[in-house]
C-alpha cells in the first residue's frame, strides 16, 4: 500500500513559509544541506519542526516531500512498487525515490514509528555513498548534491521498542527543538493569529504554567500550535476562558479531575 495522500505531501518552493528562528538552526540546516549531511530533529509535538523544514526547503529553493510515518509504513511505501495499470504493471516511485531522483528534500516525520525495514533503505543514503538501491527495478540511484534527508521524532513518546537504533542515530547530525522562549513564542502566536502581541503574552505565561505542572500526568503538554489555535479563537471574538478551555485543555486530557485542575489555572488568568 502506498502512503495515503494525506500522509505524503509535496510542497514547492514558491512561497516562503513564515518561520521565526530561535537559535542558529537555520545556519545548521543550510550547512548540513550544502555539506550533504542528513539531519535529525528531535522535539515535542507542535514546537515548530515541520514549519522550520518547510521554511528552509523554500529558502534553499527545493521542493519538500513530507511523509508522516506510522507503524504500518514499510520501506516499499517510501521507495515505490509495481502497480497494475490498464492491464500492465508499472513502477511507481515512492516519495523517497522521487526526492532522490529530483534532488529535493525528503522529510520523514516521526520516523521511529515506521517499520524496521525502513532503516535498511535509509542507511546507504545517510553515509558517503548517498545511494538508494531499488531492489525491485534493479536500479541504484545516486542522490544529487541537492538531495537532503531530514527525519524527526518526539523523544517524549519514546518507548524502548520505538527508539532509533544508535547505529541509525549516528548517521545524522541532530538538532534539539523545544518550545520557544516567551517573547519569541508570543511573537509567533501574534504573527500566526493576528492577535496583538500584548494579548498573546498572558497566553504564553499560562502555557508555561501548564507545561510546568509536574503533578499532572499528561502525555503531552500545551504546544505552540495549540496556543496559535487559542489565539485565533480569541481574535475571532470567543471569550478567552472558553478559547483556552477548547484549545488548551480539551485537546490534552479526558480526565474530569485533571481538567478541573487545568481550568483553575486558566480561571486565574482569564476568570
Ligand atoms: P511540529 O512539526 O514540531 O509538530 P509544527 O512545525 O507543525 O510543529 O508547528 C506548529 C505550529 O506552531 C506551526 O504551524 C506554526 O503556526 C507554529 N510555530 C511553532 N514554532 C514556530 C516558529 N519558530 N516560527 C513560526 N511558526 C511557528
Amino acid at each position: 500500500m502506498l502512503p495515503q495522500q494525506d500522509l505524503h505531501s509535496v510542497s514547492t518552493p514558491d512561497a516562503l513559509p513564515f518561520y521565526k528562528p530561535v537559535g542558529n538552526e537555520c545556519a545548521v540546516f543550510e550547512t548540513a544541506y550544502r555539506q550533504r549531511l542528513p539531519l535529525l530533529i528531535k522535539g515535542p509535538t507542535g514546537c515548530g519542526k515541520t514549519r522550520f523544514i518547510a521554511h528552509m526547503a523554500a529558502r534553499l529553493g527545493r521542493s519538500l516531500h513530507t511523509v508522516s510515518c506510522h507503524d504500518d509504513l514499510t520501506a516499499a511505501d517510501l521507495t515505490g512498487r509495481y502497480l497494475l495499470k490498464g492491464g500492465e504493471t508499472v513502477w511507481m516511485d515512492g516519495p523517497l525515490t522521487r526526492a532522490v531522483r529530483e534532488g529535493n528534500i525528503c522529510y520523514l516525520d516521526e520516523v521511529v514509528e515506521a517499520r524496521k525495514d525502513v532503516t535498511v533503505v535509509l542507511h546507504p543514503l545517510t553515509d558517503d555513498r548517498r545511494i538508494l538501491p531499488l531492489e525491485r527495478t534493479g536500479e541504484i540511484l545516486h542522490a544529487p548534491d541537492t538531495f537532503m534527508l531530514v527525519v524527526s521524532y518526539n523523544p517524549g513518546y519514546q518507548n524502548i521498542l520505538k527508539s532509533l537504533k544508535p547505529s541509525t542515530r549516528q548517521r545524522f547530525i541532530s538538532l534539539s527543538f523545544d518550545f520557544p522562549p516567551p517573547e519569541i513564542e508570543a511573537f509567533i502566536i501574534a504573527s500566526e493569529s493576528g492577535l496583538p502581541e500584548k494579548e498573546c503574552m498572558p497566553l504564553v505565561s499560562l502555557a508555561r504554567q501548564l507545561r510546568e505542572l509536574k503533578e499532572i500526568d499528561l502525555e503531552e503538554v500545551v504546544s505552540t500550535r495549540l496556543l496559535v489555535y487559542c489565539a485565533i479563537l480569541i481574535k475571532s471574538g470567543l471569550n478567552p476562558y472558553h478559547a483556552a478551555e477548547t484549545a488548551l485543555v480539551e485537546p490534552l486530557c479526558d480526565d474530569p479531575d485533571v481538567k478541573q485542575g487545568l481550568l483553575e489555572l486558566i480561571r486565574a488568568t482569564y476568570g
